[in-house]
């Protein structure tokens, strides 16, 4: 029987790091690159359906993407109640944003410390290369020492913006398929 598993994703990081236009390009499938700065004053839900590999299964992926206003953030952890993904996002031209991770990351936990919630590390823009401040190793490290996976991308050039999205469908689905093996055995 082919599953149709549901997911709430929440897309954290500092304002303009490019939250917004990750979702927007993974949402349209690479077709669409926001060309204005929209300034979203909450949240914003898009659902995107991403079939799991090697099963019929496919796992709908709410994204809910934040505006990192600081002052939306409690109303809007009241909202989203349980999210099951996270990604954290920064720029990697900025260290600020980088070192906020961490604070967001830790909002988004402390809301549920005991579920299981798979998250990635999105390091973005990163065709502005020449201006680039945060290296990869330090991402990767972070990532590590958070239980994140580490991406790169650029949602401007539309580049591995997907990956990322994938991974954590798999990922969702891979908890899935455990909890299903467990109530069989217990039954
Ligand atoms: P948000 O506040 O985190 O939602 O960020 P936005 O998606 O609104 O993006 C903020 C600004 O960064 C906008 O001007 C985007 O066009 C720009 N931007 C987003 N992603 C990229 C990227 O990968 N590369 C570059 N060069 N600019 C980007
Ligand atoms: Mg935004």
């Amino acid at each position: 029987m082919p599953a149709i598993l549901r997911g709430k994703c929440i897309i954290v990081g500092d304002s303009g790091v490019g939250k917004s236009s990750v979702c927007q390009v993974f949402h349209s499938d690479g077709a669409h690159f926001p060309k204005n700065y929209t300034m979203n004053t909450a949240v914003e839900m898009m659902v995107k359906s991403v079939n799991i590999p090697d099963t019929q299964d496919s796992v709908e992926i709410f994204m809910y993407d934040s505006a990192g206003k600081e002052i939306f953030t409690e109303s809007v952890m009241k909202f989203w109640d349980q999210p099951s993904m996270v990604v954290v996002v920064y720029d990697v031209t900025s260290e600020t944003s980088f070192s906020s991770c961490v604070k967001w990351l830790e909002r988004v936990r402390s809301h549920k410390p005991d579920v299981q919630m798979p998250g990635v590390l999105l390091a973005n823009k990163i065709d502005l290369d020449q201006r680039r401040t945060v290296s990869p190793k330090a991402g990767k490290d972070l990532a590590m020492s958070h239980n994140l996976e580490y991406f790169e991308c650029s949602a401007k050039e539309m580049q591995n913006v997907d990956t990322a999205f994938y991974y954590l469908a798999n990922e969702f689905h891979k908890i899935y398929q455990e909890r299903v093996l467990l109530f069989k055995s217990l039954s």
